[in-house]
């Protein structure tokens, strides 16, 4: 596969969409790989049929998604993207000069959560931080955790590697940070955080809604798009409080099964937007087919 020759290697991770006036891009900013012991259920093996039976890739391919929204002429970033020695991620810049966005022009960066693979894109090489204009907004009680020095003590050594770079950009970004919970309404124009606790304490959703049509983008509710749509009580390894991150999988999946809203994830395969459907005992995701934006 490596010596595959890559054609194409100039084409752009970005796919865009409409929501009544808002346009949001999907933008892929690279893999990670996941393995069947991160996942958490009482019956890994019928887990890992259902993965295989869909033609997944073993081991299991983490997509790394950033989704860009133009409002009212203004720009946000949801998600920073994960730059990594490996660079099988880390695209995120590169992709936002293909569409001809420099990081100076984003006034606004909402976060889904803090681990690494969502925060570490906020902070360059030399830990200044990537986005000089942007405030970024996380829920109340995502700062509070990281910050929290048992819970730190709490975490493995991996872990407490992330608490430290979740701390450099808290201070990074000084007073730009900013903390809110579902009360603070529209913070950026059309957009606003739906809390969705238990991957991480503050883990939240945005809510994107324009006229009569909307669009809900989720950080991770969904790691294994093959297993946890049909079988949502599976948990990951990452998830801080299971019991909780598998209660926000099935209320927020009920909801936009309910309001047969568009969603998007960080996790799911990019472009990621679809419809979530229930099903039997769980719920099916159907991709959103390709439709012109004209
Ligand atoms: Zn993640």
């Amino acid at each position: 596969m490596n010596s595959f020759p890559n054609f194409f290697a100039k084409a752009r991770s970005c796919y865009q969409v409409k929501v009544g006036d808002i346009a949001i891009c999907a933008i892929n900013d690279g893999f990670d790989y996941l393995a069947f012991t991160d996942i958490v259920s009482n019956d890994r093996d019928l887990c890992q049929r259902l993965h295989e039976n869909e033609f997944r890739s073993v081991p299991p391919l983490l997509t790394i998604n950033c989704f860009l929204i133009r409002s009212q002429d203004r720009l946000a970033l949801i998600d920073a993207g994960y730059p990594t020695p490996t660079k099988t991620s880390g695209k995120l810049i590169e992709h936002l000069d293909s569409l001809g966005i420099q990081p100076a022009d984003i006034d606004t960066i909402l976060m889904t959560h803090m681990h690494a693979d969502h925060s570490a894109g906020l902070l360059d090489a030399e830990e200044r931080p990537t986005f000089p204009n942007a405030k970024v907004f996380l829920h109340k009680d995502e700062l509070a955790y990281w910050l929290d020095e048992g819970a730190f003590a709490r975490a493995s050594q991996v872990g407490q590697d992330e608490f430290r770079l979740v701390r450099r950009v808290v201070r990074a970004y000084g007073e730009r940070i900013r903390q809110l919970d579902a009360e603070a309404g529209q913070i950026f124009p059309g957009v606003r955080l739906v809390e969705t606790p238990g991957h991480t304490p503050g883990h939240a959703a945005w809510l994107v809604e324009s006229g009569s049509e909307s669009l809900l983008v989720w950080g991770d509710i969904i790691h294994f798009p093959a297993i946890q749509f049909a079988l949502p009580d599976t948990c990951v390894v990452y998830d801080v409080d299971a019991n909780a991150a598998a209660d926000a999988r099935k209320k927020i999946l009920a909801f936009a099964a309910e309001r047969k809203l568009l969603v998007a994830g960080s996790h799911l395969d990019f472009p990621s937007f679809g419809h979530v459907i229930a099903s039997h005992t769980g719920y099916r995701f159907v991709p959103e087919v390709w439709h012109p934006t004209e």
